[in-house]
């Protein structure tokens, strides 16, 4: 089954769910953070984390 990576950013306290309305990174197909910038590549504050899901089951 298709695993599903989402990806959070604790920019503002608590970590807020990256979005398809935040910026996609086009090369490496990776969120950018609209609010700081972060991208997983690129997170020098070490504010982004993620879950892995398989439908709608958490990994
Ligand atoms: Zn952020």
């Amino acid at each position: 089954m298709e695993i599903i990576r989402k990806w959070y950013c604790s920019c503002r306290g608590k970590p807020a769910e990256l979005t398809s309305e935040d910026p996609l990174e086009e090369e490496q197909g990776e969120p950018i953070c609209s609010r700081c910038g972060a991208s997983p590549s690129s997170d020098p504050k070490k504010t982004l984390s993620f879950k892995d899901f398989s439908g709608d089951e958490e990994l």
